[in-house]
C-alpha cells in the first residue's frame, strides 16, 4: 500500500516522502481510511508503531479542507511526548504553514498564553496545564474544535490525570471527531471510550 491508496492528499504523500517514509506502517494502513472517512477511531497501539502519523495525517488533511484556528487538541500524558507530537505535525505540516501550541507544565505559562493568542491550528498538551489555560487565559478556548486525540489513553487515566481529563471532556465541544490510542485496553479506558467515541472503527494493530 502506498499512502495515495489510503486517500491521502497529494501535498501530504510529499510531506510523508520528504520524512523518508515509502510505506505506511500497518497501523496507519488501518487508522488513517477510517479517519479519512469522517469516523472515530480507537486503536490499540504502541509507541514505535507509527501511530502519531496515524491520526497527525488525517487532522492535517481535515485541515487543509478548511483551515481555522483550535482546528485540533492531542492530549498527551507526557512532556517529552507531547512535544515530539508537535514536531510531527510542524515537520508534515510545514509546507501549508501550520501553527502548533505545547502546552505543558514546567514551563512558563506567560509564554505560552502568547502563543496562544497567535491562534495556532494544533494544540498539543498535558492534561493540566491545558485545563489550567482553560480557565485561566482569557480569549482562549476550544469551543470550535473539530478532533480531540487522546494519546496513551491509558495513562491519561492515571490518578494524577484523571480529573483534569474529566473537567476538560465536559468543556469541549461534543461534535467532534475522537481519536483514541491506547498501549492497553483497560477497563478505565473502555469506559472513558464508552463515553467519547460514537461510532468506533475499533482497530488493534
Ligand atoms: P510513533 O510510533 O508515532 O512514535 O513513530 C515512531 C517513529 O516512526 C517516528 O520516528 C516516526 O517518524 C517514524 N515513522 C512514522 N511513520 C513512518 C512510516 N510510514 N515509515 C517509516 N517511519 C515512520
Amino acid at each position: 500500500t502506498t499512502f495515495a491508496e489510503l486517500g491521502v492528499c497529494p501535498e501530504l504523500v510529499a510531506a510523508c516522502e520528504a520524512m523518508g517514509w515509502t510505506a505506511p506502517t500497518r497501523i496507519q494502513a488501518e487508522a488513517i481510511p477510517c479517519a479519512l472517512q469522517g469516523k472515530d477511531v480507537v486503536a490499540l497501539a504502541q509507541t514505535g508503531s507509527g501511530k502519531t502519523a496515524a491520526f497527525v495525517l488525517p487532522i492535517l488533511q481535515a485541515l487543509l479542507e478548511k483551515p481555522r484556528p483550535f482546528f485540533a487538541c492531542v492530549l498527551s500524558p507526557k512532556r517529552e511526548l507531547a512535544i515530539q507530537i508537535a514536531d510531527q505535525f510542524r515537520a508534515l505540516g510545514s509546507a501549508i504553514g501550520l501553527v502548533c501550541s505545547v502546552l505543558v507544565g514546567g514551563v512558563d505559562r506567560i509564554q505560552q498564553a502568547i502563543s496562544l493568542a497567535k491562534r495556532p491550528h494544533i494544540v498539543v498538551a498535558t492534561p493540566g496545564r491545558l485545563l489550567d489555560h482553560l480557565m485561566n487565559t482569557k480569549g482562549f478556548g476550544l469551543d470550535k474544535m473539530k478532533y480531540l486525540v487522546l494519546d496513551e489513553a491509558d495513562e491519561l487515566l492515571h490518578v494524577e490525570f484523571e480529573k483534569a481529563v474529566d473537567d476538560i471532556l465536559k468543556v469541549i465541544p461534543k461534535d467532534r471527531r475522537t481519536f483514541l490510542f491506547s498501549a492497553t485496553m483497560t477497563k478505565k479506558v473502555n469506559k472513558l471510550k464508552r463515553a467519547c467515541i460514537r461510532v468506533p472503527a475499533k482497530l488493534e494493530v
